[in-house]
């Protein structure tokens, strides 16, 4: 007998990718296949927390198979992406070749070092689990050692931490580091006498958060000075060299910590027909996220651009929220296609951006007016426990950040640096 159902390869198991699955799960006309590079499924919103030994990994991460051990229709395999074959509907990973009839792209985005090498090779980005566990033993290393360190210049240039990015992840992630230090640092370093670290945080533009309102913006700026936090607008990094950051206005600053959280960019996607490639390396998508000039490949989130919707000429933003409605939607179309239907076309429905500066102090855009303060905290943390994909997670960490608010202590500041065999050293 024939198989009629529709194989759909869904690459990149993030928001859009995930929600797509959850709109087609059990429905036995298609076979879907989720294609990832990691065996689990993560929160990006709240990765600064990781990186800050606020929370455990494992708070914000799921495992894809645990996730779909109830869905009848989805598999799972672990590779990543290298090329795709759309003359014979077919993709390479590093870990076998895959044939699909729908292709659906949903890769995200990496971090843009806007072509400066040094800073790509040096500076420590932030956009996965695996970076934010890296930066977060690399800080903890850099303390130990500024502890040991008997030269107050040498101490300095380790204490000295530069966040590149004044948008919500580089305030959140400021915020969180000048709270840290201000509660850890006398209790638990006794020996660095000017506190746990120097923060600047860094931005080209004139304001901090510029996509938020000037109340947010205002606010941030207001609460990250308070917090002692030096903060440098109309500046831009030009270079990485020797320990030393280089900026725009000539002047530069010793550190052995440049966070980068200052832009980003599509991933590439080899076997793409190059004029389907707009700006930002993001994928050209029509109103129904179908990739220009192919016939059977979608691409949503942050890695497509869609110009066609009348609100967002210009593309919508690299958000969380148009990322699960793209899933959602594309869902709904398949389902459609299926049936003989008429596909409807994407429409954002934005429900608003918002950042936590600090501990009771967050900023909330909604469409139609801003707030901040401790309600606005209150409405940033459950707001960022609702999307999480499992009950426990939920759960788990609503119980971890009670304790933390309250006691102002995480306890896991590990320095974990996974080796086999340690004992033959
Ligand atoms: C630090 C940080 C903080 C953020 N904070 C917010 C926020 O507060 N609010 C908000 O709305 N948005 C926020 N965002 C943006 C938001 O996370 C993205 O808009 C959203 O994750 C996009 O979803 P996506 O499914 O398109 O891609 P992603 O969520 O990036 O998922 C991409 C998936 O593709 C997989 N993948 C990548 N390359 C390959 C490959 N070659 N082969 C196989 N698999 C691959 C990855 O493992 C991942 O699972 C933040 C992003 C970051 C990095």
């Amino acid at each position: 007998m024939i198989n009629m159902k529709k194989h759909i390869v869904i690459v990149g198991g993030g928001f859009a990718g995930i929600n797509l699955i959850k709109s087609l799960k059990n429905d036995s006309r298609f076979s879907i296949t989720l294609v990832d590079k990691n065996n689990y499924h993560f929160f990006p919103p709240l990765i600064y927390q990781v990186a800050t030994s606020f929370i455990e990994a494992s708070n914000i991460s799921y495992p894809f198979r645990k996730l779909f051990s109830g869905y009848t229709n989805v598999h799972f395999y672990m590779g990543e992406l290298t090329k795709i074959h759309p003359e014979n509907h077919s993709i390479e990973t590093d870990t076998g070749n895959i044939s699909y009839d729908y292709l659906v792209i949903a890769l995200g985005t990496e971090s843009n070092f806007f072509g400066m090498e040094n800073v790509k090779r040096c500076a420590l980005p932030m956009k996965n689990i695996e970076e934010a566990l890296y930066l977060r033993n690399y800080m903890l290393l850099n303390l130990e050692e500024a502890a040991r360190n008997k030269d107050p210049q040498e101490a300095e240039k380790l204490q000295n931490i530069v966040i590149a990015g004044g948008g919500p992840t580089g305030v959140e992630l400021a915020g969180m580091l000048a709270e840290m230090g201000q509660f850890i640092a006398e209790k638990e370093y006794p020996e660095i006498k000017h506190g746990l670290s120097n923060l600047y945080l860094i931005d080209a533009l004139p304001t901090l958060l510029s996509p938020m309102s000037k109340v947010a913006q205002e606010t941030a700026y207001k609460k990250l000075e308070e917090l002692g936090v030096k903060i440098l607008l109309n500046v831009s990094v030009k270079d990485y060299v020797d320990g030393k950051v280089l900026l725009s206005d000539g002047t530069s600053i010793q550190t052995e910590t440049l966070i980068w959280t200052s832009g980003v960019i599509g991933r590439e996607v080899p076997g793409i027909p190059e004029e389907s490639v707009g700006k930002g390396r993001r994928l050209l998508v029509d109103a129904y996220n179908k990739v220009f000039g192919t016939e059977n490949i979608f691409a949503l989130g942050d890695i497509s651009l869609q110009l066609t919707d009348e609100k967002f000429p210009k593309g919508h933003p690299q958000l969380a929220q148009v990322a699960i409605q793209h899933g959602n939607n594309v869902g709904r179309n398949l389902k459609r296609i299926e049936e003989g239907k008429e596909q409807i076309p994407f429409r954002y429905d934005d429900k608003g951006s918002m950042a936590i500066i600090s501990k009771f102090n967050a900023v909330v855009d909604l469409p139609k007016f801003s707030f901040k303060g401790f309600l606005a905290w209150l409405t940033w943390l459950f707001i960022h426990i609702i999307p999480l994909v499992s009950f426990g997670n939920k759960v788990r960490l609503a119980v971890e950040w009670f304790r933390l608010f309250i006691t102002n202590n995480p306890s896991i500041r590990l320095i974990l640096l996974p080796k086999k065999n340690t004992d033959q050293e």
